[in-house]
């Protein structure tokens, strides 16, 4: 048996297919539905007043953004930024615009080993892929 000291909550907690403490776990899916209850309930809802409505801190409620089981109405926009450019988002970890550049960064490199231009075979140098984060 693999017993750690849960960071969480400070609790020991057997190592479990969870990856955390059960206690924990069990708190953030009810964290989570209490929060989505709310939104459902109060639509135009901010970061803030979901926080105090349910009792699930702000830096929980965006850390469900992150992993893209919320995704944030105009209200909390200002709340979480794109990890490239600083600007709101509401879902996920980048804006609509760097997913864009991402995508677009990796389309380019693939159509550059395909274009004309590009005499991979006489220079041998080998193409990176553009924008690379
Ligand atoms: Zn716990
Ligand atoms: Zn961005």
């Amino acid at each position: 048996m693999n017993v750690k000291n849960w960071p969480g909550c400070g609790k020991m907690y057997v190592q479990n297919s969870l990856g955390m403490c059960e206690a924990c776990k069990i708190g953030e899916e009810e964290g989570f539905s209490a929060i989505k209850e709310y939104i459902e309930e109060n639509e135009e809802s901010t970061l803030g007043e979901i926080s105090k409505a349910t009792g699930v801190s702000v830096k929980k409620i965006l850390g469900y953004v992150r992993e893209g089981r919320l995704m944030a109405t105009s209200g909390m926009a200002g709340d979480i930024t794109c990890k490239s450019c600083g600007e709101p988002v509401t879902i996920g970890n980048f804006c609509e615009a760097c997913m864009l550049k991402l995508n677009k960064g990796i389309k380019d490199a693939y159509s550059d080993d395909n274009s004309p231009k590009v005499e991979t075979k006489r220079t041998g140098i080998k193409m990176q892929i553009k924008d690379k984060f």
